[in-house]
């Protein structure tokens, strides 16, 4: 089970079973449930594009790494 680091709440798992969540950055570097990261994460991430637009490549590319 994967916990919300931003609400402590439970993430669910999606209707293709995926049960990560989403990605906190740049709030927290965790995983954040739906609900937080469309009204808190992707909020932040918009006010710090130019950092994230090039983290994210990155975070992208060692997801994949590890299937
Ligand atoms: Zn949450």
């Amino acid at each position: 089970m994967v916990k919300c680091c931003l609400c402590q709440k439970k993430i669910k798992v999606t209707s293709f079973g995926w049960k990560e969540g989403n990605n906190a950055l740049p709030l927290k570097d965790g995983r954040c449930c739906d609900l937080c990261n469309s009204t808190k994460v992707i909020p932040a991430r918009i006010k710090k594009l130019p950092f994230w637009n090039r983290y994210e490549w990155d975070l992208i590319d060692d997801e994949e790494f590890e299937k």
